[in-house]
């Protein structure tokens, strides 16, 4: 496998399963945003809730109290009471105004329902000025705070819908359950109370009885159908008791047109007004309860964020630590890579290098001398090649031992090397046998150069493992041709030269001799050249 795909293959195998874990990350990311933004939503419902319920349970009330007592009785006392009242629902309701969510966030429905609340209250606002002036002497404003804690219910009723925690859920049905009984109970009270103090003569308000009847009726439903929580049981329990039974059944018997006795109409009275006493408690506990459920709603949403913000600080740790360790694996490649390329190179340059004298090995050669005729084929009209072989070099071996003879042919490389030009290519042929390929030289170029280096051989004291000196000659045989981009194959010309080679042998060798810069003679002739024939360039 190439080392680009291993690359490749390496870096798929790091990024794959992160790019998998990101994705993972981001899901689970996304869906605790979505739960971190509905328990938000959630909290602030149980706040506007617990508000809007304490509102109906409490403030409503209070000033409807307050005020009917002032009307009653003006003094500064009831008057300070009565403003006190009117400071504290206004507080709340800012309270709750402020805990809405903003109004895009809210249903149509619920919009509707803020807007007749607001219409409520700015009733309520005209009441007290009226009531200020003294326009309220003698009769009763209650019917307007009526109005408006029926609408607050509406509101906290029209909630309900949108939220999405369950157990928030359950304990608004609970709340909203508390406060239609409580007001159902309120409305039977007051006509009731009302009709039998007017004596024989006055109407029972028979709608409003059924209103209050309906009242307690949804009350109940809420209650029941929605919750099994212990302040239900409480409730139903309490309603269970023989003094409320026996009140429903007054109740009953007054819308049915009866005129209880005193006593009777005492017993009722007191029933009535400790169930209610009962019942606002239980409104405050259920309004408080909500409020409880809301901080709690909060400390999960809280959780819920720390818990994203560890995710994100872990992804991104994780990411930096998947970065790191894919620069440090593509780093550890690229180090293989360069390892890998260098030893390569060293094969190819061992393998095309003689290892005993340093020079090109034919195969070296090969390829370096293709190099070099492609390059000379665009400046240079001549090239040449010169051969030479040590002299006796057998009896040197015989004589001074196989390790001088390698001694020898390491120095004379050595001084070939230092004679031939440092554009020409050098090879060792084979054995005690060298070529040199010149190019841009003619054969008389060649020949200079190879007398040079004959000269130079014969002139060399080659120092051996044993101390002692040797001096050794070499034969040489030149041949050239003009360079043609044709022709690349220089096989023609080593032969020539080797033909001329021969013929410095047979001439007594230590000498230089040139082939014909002709094409090579037919095999036939090689034989009479060898006898003679050529240049000789002896000393
Ligand atoms: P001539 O002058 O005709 O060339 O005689 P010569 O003795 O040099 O030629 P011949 O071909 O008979 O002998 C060449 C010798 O070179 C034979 C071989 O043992 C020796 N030789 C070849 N390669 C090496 C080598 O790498 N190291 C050593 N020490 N000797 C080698
Ligand atoms: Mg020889
Ligand atoms: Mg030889």
């Amino acid at each position: 496998m190439k080392f680009e795909t291993i690359k490749k293959v390496i870096l798929a195998a790091i990024m794959l399963p992160f790019v998998f874990m990101l994705i993972e990350g981001v899901v689970v990311i996304r869906s605790s945003v979505t739960q971190y933004r509905n328990l938000e939503k959630d909290r602030q419902f149980a706040d506007v809730l617990a508000r809007g319920g304490s509102i109906a349970a409490t403030e409503i009330l209070s000033e409807i109290g307050a005020t009917r007592r002032y009307l009653a009785r003006p003094n500064s006392r009831t008057a300070a009471d009565m403003l006190q009242s009117r400071v504290t629902l206004d507080r709340e309701r800012r309270a709750f105004y402020a805990t809405l969510p903003s109004r895009d966030a809210l249903d149509e429905g619920l919009v509707g329902e803020l807007s007749i609340l607001s219409l409520a209250y700015s009733r309520i606002i005209a009441a007290r000025s009226a009531v200020d002036q003294g326009r309220y002497t003698g009769s009763d404003p209650g019917s307007i705070y009526w109005y408006a804690a029926l609408k607050q219910l509406a509101v906290v009723d029209a909630l309900s819908p949108l939220i999405s925690d369950p157990v928030l859920l359950e304990k608004s049905n609970q709340l909203m359950g508390i406060l239609l009984t409580y007001y159902g109970e309120r409305l039977i009270t007051g006509v009731g109370t009302r009709h039998l103090d007017h004596g024989v003569s006055a109407r029972l308000p028979v709608e409003l009885f059924v209103q209050g009847k309906v009242m307690l009726g949804e009350g109940m439903d809420h209650m029941v159908f929605h919750s099994s929580a212990p302040i239900v049981r409480d409730i139903v329990a309490y309603l269970g008791r023989s003094g409320q039974v026996k009140a429903n059944a007054i109740t009953d018997a007054i819308l049915a047109g009866s005129r209880p006795t005193r006593t009777v109409h005492d017993v009722w009275a007191a029933a009535q007004s400790e169930r209610m006493t009962f019942l606002q408690q239980k409104m405050i506990e259920a309004a408080k309860d909500i409020h409880e459920t809301g901080e709690n709603l909060s400390m999960r949403s809280h959780i819920h964020l720390t818990r994203i913000l560890a995710l994100c600080a872990g992804l991104l740790i994780l990411a930096t630590l998947v970065m790191v360790l894919a620069a440090k694996g593509l780093r550890l490649i690229d180090r293989l890579t360069q390892d890998r390329e260098a030893l390569v190179g060293e094969l190819r340059s061992a393998a095309q290098t003689d290892l005993l004298t340093g020079l090109y090995n034919r195969r070296g050669f090969e390829v370096a001398a293709s190099a070099l005729l492609t390059q000379a084929e665009h400046g240079s009209r001549w090239i040449s090649v010169v051969l030479f072989d040590l002299d006796h070099f057998k009896k040197i071996n015989d004589i001074n031992g196989h390790d001088a003879g390698d001694a020898v042919l390491r120095q004379v490389a050595g001084v070939a090397r230092e004679n031939f030009r440092s554009f020409d290519l050098l090879v060792r042929h084979g054995g005690e046998e060298f070529l040199a390929l010149l190019p841009d030289s003619t054969p008389d170029d060649a020949a200079i150069v190879a007398e040079r280096v004959r000269l130079a051989i014969e002139a060399a004291e080659i120092p051996l493992p044993s101390g002692d000196v040797l001096k050794v000659t070499a034969s040489f045989g030149c041949a050239g041709r003009p360079n043609e981009a044709s022709n690349r194959n220089f096989e023609d010309l080593v032969k020539r030269a080797d033909l001329a080679l021969y013929a410095a042998k047979a001439s007594g060798r230590n000498c230089v001799v040139s082939g014909p810069t002709l094409p090579a003679p037919a095999q036939e002739e090689r034989r009479k050249a060898a006898s003679g024939g050529g240049f000789d360039f002896r000393k």
